[in-house]
């Protein structure tokens, strides 16, 4: 028996559709943020921004790796969302950090490496948990964190 193809055609799960933070973006390189580890950097978040509506968008860089995914246009960011970095206590070397959107307070859903997921309270832009911490991206522009 033959079965149709399911071609989702939808917009919202078009992985083409290129988001548009205002009207007429221009974005523009604005500042890098690097990740390191006894002095040493293992990454990289490079910042973007567009000149029109200021909104910042931010691209996850591990050292040696070029990007992972293909992004069209900058990756979405909401009102009211921080770019941060989360620092996991639990894993070592590139596993130890991974570029998030905070919420101002709440509870933000974590991947781990082995897959499963860990709930994490989320206040004032910062994760509040015994093995994980965070620090806002634009609080560290051209600067390098140590994690
Ligand atoms: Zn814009």
């Amino acid at each position: 028996m033959m079965q149709g193809l399911n071609i989702t055609k939808s917009g919202e799960n078009c992985m083409g559709e290129i988001y548009k933070c205002c009207e007429n973006p221009q974005i523009t390189y604005f500042a890098p943020v690097n990740i390191n580890i006894d002095e040493r950097t293992i990454g990289t978040v490079d910042v973007w921004r567009c000149a029109v509506c200021k909104k910042k968008f931010c691209e996850e860089k591990q050292l040696g790796i070029d990007s992972i995914t293909d992004i069209v246009g900058m990756p979405r960011i909401e009102d009211g969302e921080k770019w941060g970095v989360i620092v996991s206590k639990l894993q070592k070397g590139k596993d130890k950090w991974k570029l998030v959107k905070l919420k101002q307070s709440g509870i933000i859903k974590y991947e781990t490496l082995d897959e499963k997921i860990l709930e994490l309270k989320i206040e004032d832009y910062k994760i509040v948990d015994d093995y994980h911490s965070s620090f806002l991206v634009e609080d560290h522009l051209n600067k390098a964190v140590e994690i």
